[in-house]
Formats: C-alpha cells, sequence, structure tokens
C-alpha cells in the first residue's frame, strides 16, 4: 500500500516527512492515475511501483544534497520529482516548469487541490533561461529523464545562481554520460562535486544524483536553441 510504502521508504533513505504527507501522496498519485486515462503523464505501473518508482526515488534526492529555498523543476511531466519534493518539503518555493500546456494546467490543479501551491509555468527551458526573471534566480534545478546530461545541462544550468546547484537524477549506469557531459558543464559555469547512489527501498534498482554546483556565471550565448543544443552538444 502506497502510504506504508513511502512511511517505510523514507525512513529507510532517513528523510523525515511532515504531518499530512501520506495523504497528499495518495492525493496526488490518485490525480496522477485519474489524468493518465486522459493523456499519458507518466508511466504508471499500479500503485506498489509508483509508489517506489516515482514517489520514492524523487524524495531520495532530499538525502542527496541541501535543497533549500527557490527550486525549478525542469520538464516536470506529471510534477516528478517536484510535486513529491514539495509534498515532503511543503516550505520549499517550488516552480514546475514543463513544456506541455495540459500537464501544466493538471499541475497547477493538482497543486492548488492538495494544499501545495506551486508555481506551474509553461514553457521551454532554453527560452525561459535567458528571460531575466528566471536567469540565475534559482537556488536548485533538478531534473529527471529529460535529456542526456551534455543538453540537460544547458538547459538546467542558466536557472541556478552562482552558489546554487543543479541537481540531475540518473541511472546507476551513467559514468559515460556524465563524462561526456564534462565540458558542457565547465562552460555553464558549473562544477561536478558529486555523485550521490542510492537504492530504491523495496528495489533492487540504484539510482544517483549528479550534484553540479554553479562556480560561475553562465556566458551569454547560453541556452542557445534546441536544435543546436542537440546539434551542436558543447565539447
Ligand atoms: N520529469 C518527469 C517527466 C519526464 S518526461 C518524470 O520524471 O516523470 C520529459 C518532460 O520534459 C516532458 O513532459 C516534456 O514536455 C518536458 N520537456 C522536454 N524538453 C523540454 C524543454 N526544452 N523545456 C521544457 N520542458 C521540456
Amino acid at each position: 500500500m502506497l502510504e506504508k510504502i513511502i512511511a517505510g521508504g523514507a525512513s529507510a533513505l532517513g528523510i523525515s516527512l511532515p504531518d499530512g504527507a501520506a495523504e497528499r501522496y495518495r492525493g496526488y498519485f490518485e490525480a496522477l492515475l485519474g489524468a493518465n486515462r486522459d493523456f499519458n503523464l507518466t508511466a504508471i505501473e499500479g500503485e506498489d511501483e509508483a509508489a517506489r518508482l516515482h514517489l520514492l526515488d524523487s524524495v531520495a534526492v532530499l538525502g542527496a544534497a541541501k535543497i533549500e529555498g527557490g527550486i525549478i523543476d525542469v520538464g516536470t511531466g506529471g510534477g516528478l520529482p517536484g510535486v513529491a519534493l514539495k509534498i515532503a518539503r511543503p516550505e520549499l518555493d517550488m516552480t514546475l516548469l514543463d513544456a506541455t500546456e495540459k500537464k501544466v494546467a493538471f499541475l497547477d490543479r493538482v497543486t492548488s487541490g492538495l494544499g501545495i501551491p506551486c508555481r506551474c509555468v509553461c514553457g521551454r527551458a532554453e527560452e525561459l533561461g535567458r528571460e531575466p526573471e528566471y536567469r540565475e534566480r534559482f537556488d536548485v534545478a533538478v531534473s529527471r529523464a529529460v535529456a542526456r546530461l551534455n543538453s540537460l545541462a544547458e538547459l538546467c544550468m542558466p536557472f541556478v545562481k552562482v552558489g546554487g546547484r543543479f541537481l540531475a537524477m540518473k541511472a546507476a549506469d551513467s559514468d559515460g554520460e556524465i563524462e561526456e557531459a564534462g565540458p558542457a558543464i565547465d562552460k555553464l559555469g558549473g562544477r561536478l562535486s558529486d555523485i550521490r547512489e542510492y537504492t530504491i527501498p523495496g528495489t533492487d534498482i540504484v539510482r544517483r544524483v549528479a550534484v553540479i554546483e554553479k562556480i560561475a556565471h553562465t556566458p551569454e550565448n547560453y541556452p542557445r536553441r534546441w536544435a543546436a543544443i542537440q546539434k551542436r552538444p558543447i565539447k
């Protein structure tokens, strides 16, 4: 059962959850299920799997690095990891960004319904990252399952203040991808400071968070348009 899996899993990860979190995870899960009938938000494999592979996987990020202040979840889709993090830490100032209108409408509805207000923004990361309202305004950017790290860094790093960090949620076998992204991380003002691994409780799935500190401003010519990011990744 979802409530038990999350409570037990969070405690196995050493992460405390506030009162009311279990009910909110339940409410969020039901909303995801309902929305999935209309559009494919995220692969939902049943309650227990969703609790582990989506919710606990997201909560685990709290154990990987300092997460406080203003957060942006880039390519949040149905709200992962952003909604799961906001339920665990309601004090976070959470911005959920996605390029798809119907997903953002869903997130707006769900987060206000659950009493965990988030700023839900529809737009493309590579465009908003050039706007003064968003550029270098966040303490933390986080992202899961959006793009390969060399491209993803160009989407996410522009949002982060110097002194903040970008947390990339990746699979255990991402050594090559992380190495390949080295020049991009460097050029965008970052420094890979840690790779935190965890096993999702109740599974044997190992996941990791690449922790990238922002140590310098991102040069003005980044982010580029998506076509350029993909065609000519930073080398
Ligand atoms: N993070 C979620 C969703 C992953 S699917 C999860 O882990 O379940 C990838 C999402 O990223 C999609 O919803 C897509 O609309 C969004 N996306 C892809 N490229 C984007 C971009 N350049 N700017 C904003 N959103 C983007």
